[in-house]
């Protein structure tokens, strides 16, 4: 079908000062679908993503084109781009730690606030129904949560701005084995709900697992995509990035 897809980057380029981390990225994003970004450390995957979501830091430049739902919105600063329907849980979680959990989710949803929609809190209940720990320690400080709920809390605040793109910066890293396949059945979860999903991972295996389609990202540029089932039994993918998994 000819449907606009949710997000679409064209010849992306960053640099940071002169050192160009990311040569001409090309990567569409699907209505419903789970997308999944793998490759080794330093490939490029979190630059990219906070190239989409206008999160690079002060020292980075992009050039390309940065599409949602076929408006180019490259150069629409980040809030402007989370009204339109995009958010990114970062790589460090940027959680608060001295406010409860609940105030950390209501944070979330401060630009709707703000915008005076009048149902801006709704969405607690959405996130209580995903993730029910979250409601248990609503109360709680978010410091006092352990790694995988710290994790689910920082899904949970993007999820607040009711986003229609959630992209998620390595949500297994650092996690056991136990939360970690918690977190991908979330995910699973979260595409059924509607929401399509841009996911970077290191955890290859899992991530072609719940994924659609897949890019695999070496030294900034895109070596292999292809439907996930299709790059998951691709040899070359296997030996480098399933084989110790
Ligand atoms: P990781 O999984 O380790 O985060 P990654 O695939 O997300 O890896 P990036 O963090 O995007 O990779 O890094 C891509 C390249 O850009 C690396 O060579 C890295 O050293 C460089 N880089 C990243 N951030 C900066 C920065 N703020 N200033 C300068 N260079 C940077």
């Amino acid at each position: 079908a000819l449907t606009t897809p949710i997000l679409e980057v064209k010849d992306l380029h960053v640099a940071y000062g002169k050192v160009e981390a990311l040569h001409g990225v090309n990567l569409k994003v699907g209505a419903g679908q789970i997308v999944t970004v793998i490759g080794p450390n330093g490939a490029g995957k979190s630059t990219m993503l906070n190239a989409i979501a206008d999160a690079l830091p002060t020292t980075g430049t992009m050039r390309g084109s940065v599409s949602l739902l076929g408006e180019d919105v490259a150069s629409v600063p980040v809030e402007a781009r989370v009204a339109r329907g995009m958010c990114l849980v970062p790589e460090k979680r940027e959680l608060f730690s001295t406010m409860t959990v609940e105030d950390n989710l209501l944070l979330g949803s401060y630009r709707r606030y703000r915008a005076r929609e009048k149902n801006y809190a709704d969405q607690l209940d959405v996130v209580f129904e995903l993730f029910p720990r979250l409601k248990e320690r609503r109360k709680q400080d978010a410091g006092t949560l352990s790694g995988g709920e710290r994790q689910m809390l920082a899904v949970g605040r993007a999820l607040m701005a009711k986003p229609q793109l959630l992209m998620l910066d390595e949500p297994s890293l650092g996690l056991a084995p136990r939360i970690v396949k918690e977190i991908f059945h979330i995910i699973v979860r979260l595409k059924e709900t509607g929401v399509a999903i841009l996911l970077v991972e290191q955890n290859a295996r899992a991530a072609l697992q719940v994924a659609d389609y897949a890019y695999v990202l070496e030294t900034g540029s895109v070596g292999l995509e292809g439907p996930a089932s299709q790059l998951a039994n691709d040899s070359k993918v296997i030996d480098t990035y399933l084989g110790l998994a």
